[in-house]
């Protein structure tokens, strides 16, 4: 679990005095990781827009993740990871709360685990690809499956990518960002 989140776990042990366990836990705080307003027009340049500009404006929205996933532990993990990287995050535990809440809140990225009761992952993930207004949305399937062909399976349900367990969340958080770069979701 350690190792998962970038740390490192160290042990002296003395016969007859006892041991001692070090954990070693990588830590940025999320206002350092809050993505930096962009599209910003420099104050001393010229106004061609006579409409101001809100604050709203100025400020570019945190992209907004579906994790789908019915383990609790996977959930703690992976969230706590990902909002200290500054995403919001809403949660579905089965494929049917899944497809609801893409519908609902239309988010930048969805994280859909495979294997989840009431309807799995990859049959919500076809269902979602039926949504005009999910057709490009970046779905990546988790799965604790490590079959030939489960990759494949993914994608022909409509994945745009695939993330096998144990989820290492450097690379989940890599694969991320290219995904929201290639649709000009984040810069
Ligand atoms: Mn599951």
């Amino acid at each position: 679990m350690v190792e998962l989140h970038g740390g490192k776990v160290g042990l002296t042990s003395e016969v007859g005095v006892g041991s001692c366990f070090m954990i070693d836990l990588p830590y940025v705080s999320a206002s350092a990781q809050l993505a930096p307003a962009r599209d910003v027009t420099p104050i001393n340049a010229p106004q061609e827009n006579t409409i101001a500009n809100t604050t709203d404006d100025l400020v570019a929205p945190l992209p907004l993740v579906l994790l789908a996933e019915d383990n609790e532990a996977n959930i703690s993990t992976i969230s706590s990871y990902l909002i200290a990287k500054g995403y919001r995050m809403v949660f579905a535990k089965n494929g049917q709360e899944a497809i609801a809440l893409a519908k609902s809140h239309q988010p930048d990225l969805i994280l859909m685990d495979v294997q989840m009761p009431i309807m799995d992952g990859l049959e919500a993930t076809k269902q979602i690809r039926l949504d005009p207004n999910l057709v490009n949305t970046p779905i990546i399937a988790l799965t604790a499956l490590a079959m030939t062909g489960d990759r494949d399976r993914c994608i022909a349900a409509g994945a745009s990518n695939y993330c096998s367990k144990p989820i290492r969340l450097k690379e989940l958080n890599q694969m991320m960002e290219n995904l929201l770069i290639d649709g000009d979701l984040i810069k």
